[in-house]
């Protein structure tokens, strides 16, 4: 049987934050493992600032229906990578087979990693987006693989598995795909807190209540039939196709149909984004062709037929 005993090592190499728990090394499911690519979970449990890995000792032990360890690492709240296992893990289940993974055995064929939110009533935080990203990445890398061996549970599960809930996959996996690039293609950010390159009407009031905020806080405004829209500047290196991305904390009481409107070679053009779901995470809004410069280029506008409090966070390009 396999094992995967550089795993720390890679992770921390790239980046990751790592805790190893206890007795890593020898700590697995007996059988076959021999992974050719990554499974992302989510817990079902309720994670927080203050209790920020909730599901790692069950991650650890196993449940009265299932033996332990039930994954190789648990990413908790802020992003950390907890160790649990280099090797065989009752995380997979049965692969009914996506993308270029077969249908199999997926504890045989899949690394898998519990990203400890509960999936129903809250989202991935940005913390852990970013370090399963980082991560992936870099085990896809030492596997020998491309981003398509990066795959959701639901996607593979063959009993109706729904993790991990509230994330694009087709977005993670480019995400995957860009880290593994080295960073060729080109991508910038912009937060609300971005120095000289976000702007907004004092109308615009600042929150940090959110867990899933982009960074420290973000900006809000009530809906209204006038133009005061947030603006965010980016210096767009060549005229080409861009991927628009963007991520906003979501909240029940924040708006169904807020317009983004995207500054195009051809003009504005306006995308709508249901801020009540799918927060803390990049969630594309098109790919478009942008002008070459450093100008206004994405927009917030207040001017939404939803009620519900209009959210500007942050905007992510993509040279595609
Ligand atoms: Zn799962």
């Amino acid at each position: 049987m396999a094992t995967i005993p550089w795993l720390v090592d890679v992770l921390r190499a790239a980046g990751v934050q790592v805790v190893v728990e206890g007795d890593w090394l020898n700590r697995m499911r007996p059988g076959d493992f021999n992974p050719i690519g990554v499974l992302w979970h989510h817990t079902a449990a309720t994670s927080s600032a203050t209790n920020p890995h909730p599901a790692l000792n069950v991650c650890i032990n196993g449940r009265s229906d299932l033996p332990g360890p039930l994954c190789q690492a648990l990413v908790d709240y802020h992003g950390v990578f907890h160790v649990i296992s280099a090797g065989r893990c009752n995380h997979a289940g049965t692969s009914g087979g996506s993308g270029p993974i077969p249908a199999g055995d997926g504890n045989t064929l899949m690394i898998g990693w519990e990203i400890d939110y509960n999936g129903v009533s809250q989202e991935m935080t940005a913390a852990q987006y970013n370090a399963s990203i980082a991560a992936t990445a870099a085990v896809l890398k030492r596997l020998g693989r491309d981003a398509s061996y990066a795959r959701g549970h639901r996607e593979t599960s063959t009993t109706g598995k729904i993790d991990p809930s509230f994330i694009d996959l087709n977005v993670m996996r480019a995400d995957v795909a860009a880290k593994m690039s080295g960073g060729t293609a080109w991508s910038a950010v912009v937060d609300n807190t971005t120095a000289g390159r976000f702007t907004a009407s004092a109308n615009w009031g600042v929150s940090s209540y959110s867990g899933q905020r982009y960074g420290g806080d973000y900006r809000y405004a009530d809906p209204v039939a006038a133009s005061d829209a947030a603006w965010y500047k980016f210096n767009v290196p060549a005229t080409a196709n861009y991927r628009v991305d963007a991520w906003w904390p979501a909240n029940a009481g924040y708006n169904s149909a807020t317009p983004y409107v995207i500054a195009t070679t051809t003009g504005n053009r306006t995308v709508y984004a249901d801020q009540r779901v799918n927060g803390g995470q990049w969630r594309s809004l098109g790919t478009f062709t942008l002008p070459a410069g450093d100008a206004n280029r994405v927009g917030v506008s207040r001017w939404s037929s939803g009620s519900g409090l209009v959210i500007a966070d942050a905007v992510r390009l993509t040279r595609v």
